[in-house]
């Protein structure tokens, strides 16, 4: 059973304000004096809430440009004195944790590379103690739900409530869309655990490439998460990180123009046809529940034929077949592969288990 998380909603941290999304946004990377302050500038004129840049940069091969270091932490500050903006940077030891409390960093994050390591998030989370800086913990780069989970433990068990998350997508060795394979159902889950924590997307570092952040950030926002972090450079052509996802202020205004906030709750126009189709959804269901339902009558009847004969419960063949055909007239109903895939491997499994009950009642009866 997981423990329950005790956080502070994002609204009431002080650097956000509603309506949604809180918006964070800067360079991926902090580069030079002149770099940071002017993407700090622009960032500002779009209103956003929070200015974010690496300092420290994990980057996958060594010899690429790994952060400026402290250095950049006094130009965070003077973009902070400058233009009124909020600043935060990432975390991954405690060192930098330490640099950040001197500098008068507002929030840390801890990037995908380290939430994954316990160590390091418990190294961090020792550094924060007594502190009351907010920090959010960005998805670990493999879908493991309970190690980013365990992070936002470690980091609530030293005191620290201001705690949100950040999905930024996860790796897969397969080519895919994007950069990182959103898998957004891992953040539907963490909402569903704690409702109460505060969920932020990066849609620059899941997408990749500049033409997919606002499809992802709208994404986000139907799901009906907090905030969004986006990455934002005053020229990202000549970016020396991640140049391709970065957006030019200009840019980051309209998407965050194009970005359509829809109420939770149905109320006014629209109402009436949604009650209508979901009554139509729900007598669906009702006859999707019949067919199972009878379906699982006669797989229970085969059980006892086979139980009778002596016939294994799986025939691979006969299973192969069944899901190919079932697959192939998905199509005329627009139903994709992998959705048919999904859902008759699982009636099949259910079947199976079936199957086994009724052969295992015969074995014990015979005890
Ligand atoms: C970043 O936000 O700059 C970053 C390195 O992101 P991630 O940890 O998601 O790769
Ligand atoms: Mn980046």
């Amino acid at each position: 059973m997981a423990k329950a998380l005790d956080t502070i909603p994002v609204w009431d941290w002080g650097f956000f304000t509603e309506p949604k999304p809180c918006v964070i946004a800067g360079p991926c990377s902090a580069e030079t004096e002149e770099q940071l302050l002017a993407s700090a500038k622009g960032c500002a004129e779009q209103g956003i809430h929070m200015f974010r840049a690496g300092i420290w940069k994990p980057r996958t091969h060594p010899g690429c440009f790994e952060g400026i270091g402290t250095p950049g932490l006094k130009w965070m500050q003077k973009a902070k004195q400058e233009y009124g903006v909020k600043i935060c940077t990432e975390v991954a030891s405690e060192k930098h944790v330490y640099e950040c409390l001197k500098y008068g960093i507002d929030l840390v994050w801890i990037g995908a590379r380290t939430t994954a390591n316990p160590f390091l998030v418990q190294e961090i989370a020792e550094a924060l103690r007594d502190t009351d800086i907010p920090v959010l913990v960005k998805n670990p780069m493999n879908p493991d739900l309970d190690l980013w989970i365990g992070a936002l433990e470690r980091l609530n068990a030293v005191g620290i409530k201001k705690l949100g998350a950040i999905q930024r997508g996860f790796t897969s060795y397969e080519k895919i869309r994007y950069r990182n394979n959103p898998e957004w159902q891992v953040a539907v889950e963490l909402r569903s655990r704690y409702p109460e924590l505060s969920i932020f997307t990066d849609p620059s570092h899941m997408g990749g490439k500049r033409e997919y952040l606002q499809e992802l950030s709208q994404k986000s926002l139907d799901l009906g998460f907090e905030g969004l972090m986006i990455e934002s450079h005053c020229n990202p052509a000549c970016a020396l990180s991640d140049a391709a996802q970065q957006l030019t202020a200009e840019d980051l205004g309209k998407l965050l123009a194009s970005l359509v906030v829809r109420t939770p709750d149905i109320s006014g126009a629209g109402r009436e046809q949604i009650a209508q189709l979901r009554a139509q959804i729900d007598l669906i269901d009702e006859s999707i529940l019949y067919t199972l339902g009878s379906r699982m009558k006669i797989s229970r009847k085969i059980g006892e034929c086979k139980k009778a004969n002596n016939i294994a419960i799986v025939q691979a063949n006969r299973w192969d077949s069944l899901l190919a055909a079932v697959v192939e007239k998905g199509k005329a109903y627009n139903l994709p592969e992998e959705f048919v895939k999904a859902v008759f491997n699982a009636i099949h499994e259910a079947s199976v288990q079936t199957q086994n009950d009724i052969l295992e009642g015969a074995s014990s009866e015979q005890k």
